[in-house]
């Protein structure tokens, strides 16, 4: 029976791959009797969320019987005067994932081109097939680097969007202000560029292009931001875009009303004025990216260099095999495979305690497969 009604299904479905998430911790502890496990594989912040936002959770417990603010008011405000935009320029998501797609339903037809960077972020992809259109993939330079010229290259009548992440996810390198800016000046006016900035909050190189400066210069660019990463709300799935109010009004057509849910919304609200829980991940994720740093280094393995919380390293082994045995360790991190860079291991800066962890059984893993292979 189902057959015919399968005949149905839009084609376009075929093409979409499932998203690969990060192992998570209680699969791991079944699947190897484990207790103590550590995950270092979706850049979640370390140090847990703000407490102001657990407390602002905490209040609104007795108000779960009532439907969120559709029009997300107070946050909306809030960000408006952080980033001194209107609010009529900003539209939040449940998770910048969601504007993702958002993004993709408010533009693309079937046909269309939709031009992204590779090794990225793969929403991007999801959301370009999702409607039915074709993503057009553009390498990064062998160190990872962006040549943004080959973005303009790959532009043709039929490209709508062009999907940059920077810092690139899993690259954590960087635009820089320069290129952008050449790159901006040259874009087709038929194009509309999206920048990800998830990581954005963790930049510390002051040659970094931020995508806002561009918008208020009144370039067509739209750029998006998380709560997932340094304000630690991964759970509950905050994410905004802000770009010029006539393309936003448009992408908010595609938002269903209720879409940020209200925990949600008083948590990102508490988070983004908890400028203690901030300077604090800040910190951690400094030093911790330094110890990382140092401990690839006492291996012999060399690093990318990172604006982000996470580091993408070269095992210049099999990396599925270190993956694994990491995980049996009660280690999870990411296998470069799923990025195409099947040598590689991308590892989210963690704890103090968590990091040393890591490099200990990094160490004991290597150690493992280099005896294995010479006898
Ligand atoms: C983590 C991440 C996001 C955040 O997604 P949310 O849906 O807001 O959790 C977006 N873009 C990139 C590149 C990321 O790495």
């Amino acid at each position: 029976m189902s057959q015919e009604i399968l005949k149905n299904v839009r084609g376009t479905l075929e093409r979409i791959k499932p998203y690969s998430p990060g192992k998570p911790i209680a699969e791991v502890q079944r699947e190897y009797a484990l207790t103590d496990v550590i995950k270092l594989a979706s850049n979640e912040n370390p140090i847990g969320a703000s407490h102001k936002a657990q407390e602002a959770i905490r209040e609104a417990l007795s108000e779960l019987h009532l439907y969120p603010d559709g029009g997300q008011t107070l946050l909306k405000q809030a960000l408006a005067k952080r980033f001194s935009v209107s609010e009529d320029m900003i539209v939040i998501g449940n998770g910048s994932d969601e504007v993702i797609t958002f993004i993709c339903q408010t533009f693309l037809e079937p046909g269309d081109e939709v031009v992204v960077p590779t090794p990225s972020f793969s929403e991007y992809d999801f959301g370009t097939i999702l409607m039915g259109a074709n993503v057009v993939p553009v390498p990064l330079n062998s160190d990872f680097s962006y040549d943004l010229n080959s973005f303009l290259d790959a532009i043709t009548e039929k490209t709508k969007i062009v999907f940059l992440c920077s810092p690139n996810n899993p690259t954590g390198t960087y635009i820089r202000k320069q290129e952008f800016r050449q790159f901006i000046e040259n874009l087709p006016p038929h194009v509309l560029v999206i920048v990800d900035e998830a990581y954005n909050e963790y930049v510390e190189a002051s040659d970094y292009a931020q995508g806002l400066d561009f918008l208020k210069e009144g370039f067509n660019i739209v750029v998006m931001r998380t709560f997932s990463k340094l304000f630690g709300l991964a759970a509950l799935r905050v994410g905004y875009a802000i770009g010029p109010a006539d393309i936003i009004g448009y992408i908010s057509r595609t938002r269903e009303p209720f879409n940020v849910n209200h925990l949600a919304q008083v948590a990102a609200l508490a988070a983004l004025e908890d400028v203690e829980h901030m300077k604090e991940s800040l910190r951690v994720n400094r030093e911790g990216k330094q110890q990382i740093y140092e401990g690839l280094a006492a291996l012999n393995l060399s690093y990318i260099p990172t604006e982000t919380n996470f580091i993408l390293f070269d095992t210049k082994v099999d990396a599925k095999q270190v993956f694994q045995s990491l995980l049996k360790k009660g280690v999870i991190v990411r296998d470069g495979g799923i990025f195409g860079l099947p040598t590689y291991i991308r590892v989210s800066i963690g704890t103090a305690e968590q990091n040393e962890r890591f490099l200990r059984e990094l160490a004991e893993v290597l150690a493992e497969l280099k005896t294995n292979a010479t006898v």
